[in-house]
């Protein structure tokens, strides 16, 4: 796993150095669902700190099982808004904010707690029916409506667009949704910062890289397949 570890931060230092960018703007979200911790504790001793997750049972006994190692958790997956009590427990930033009611949901949650938490939008690029998220138009009212919420900071966007067996295929989606997130920025709504773009996956994250992606969500490359 270390081998394959290095690679791949290899492969995202060389593609941030090509976009003329400084690979430390880029961090690494090992995505680890379906992988048991000790996958996990693997990847802690190469080196990785931050896990991205799908599922909130699966997380919760990762996190917990693996309290004292200082990692990061993220949560990549489709959230339900009951889930919110336990999302904002574990996750330092959740990547899948896609409507008013979870948002608001996750501040009341983070208030019980006494958190503000860190989030993004999801937002549906390609507006593929099976994928969830937010559309464009929505995005921007989505995120006005989040800076009006105490409890939550939203900090940049997230996408997932179609598969593709050529990668330079995604690259308009990823383009898109840094159009967007520069827009939504130059709107300077209060307590919006912006500045994070989760995009890219396995097969994809150069070209994500390329288009300006600041989180790279990589699991098979990193624990191999899924079963
Ligand atoms: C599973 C998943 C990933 C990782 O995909 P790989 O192709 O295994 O790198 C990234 N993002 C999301 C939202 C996922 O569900």
């Amino acid at each position: 796993m270390k081998d394959r570890i290095e690679q791949i931060q290899k492969r995202i230092s060389a593609a941030a150095e090509k976009a003329g960018r400084s690979p430390d703007e880029i961090r690494l979200v090992a995505v680890s669902k379906a992988k048991p911790g000790a996958s996990v504790q693997m990847a802690l001793d190469a080196g990785l700190d931050l896990f991205g997750e799908n599922y909130i049972q699966e997380a919760r006994e990762k996190v917990n099982a693996l309290s004292a190692s200082g990692a990061q958790w993220h949560f990549i997956g489709h959230l339900q808004s009951n889930k919110a009590k336990y999302a904002v427990k574990l996750f330092d930033l959740i990547h899948s904010v896609d409507s008013l009611k979870l948002a608001r949901e996750l501040n009341k949650q983070a208030a019980r707690i006494d958190k503000v938490q860190p989030v993004l939008v999801q937002v549906n690029i390609s507006a593929e029916t099976t994928k969830s998220g937010t559309s464009r138009e929505e995005a921007v009212d989505l995120a006005t409506a989040i800076s009006d919420l105490p409890n939550l900071s939203l900090q940049g966007l997230m996408t997932m667009p179609p598969f593709f067996d050529d990668p330079d295929r995604a690259r308009p989606y990823f383009h898109e949704l840094r159009q967007l997130r520069d827009h939504i920025r130059s709107l300077a709504i209060p307590g919006v910062t912006m500045d994070e773009l989760s995009m890219g996956m396995t097969g994809d994250f150069e070209a994500a890289i390329s288009e300006g992606a600041t989180l790279v969500r990589i699991g098979t490359a990193i624990f191999g397949e899924r079963s």
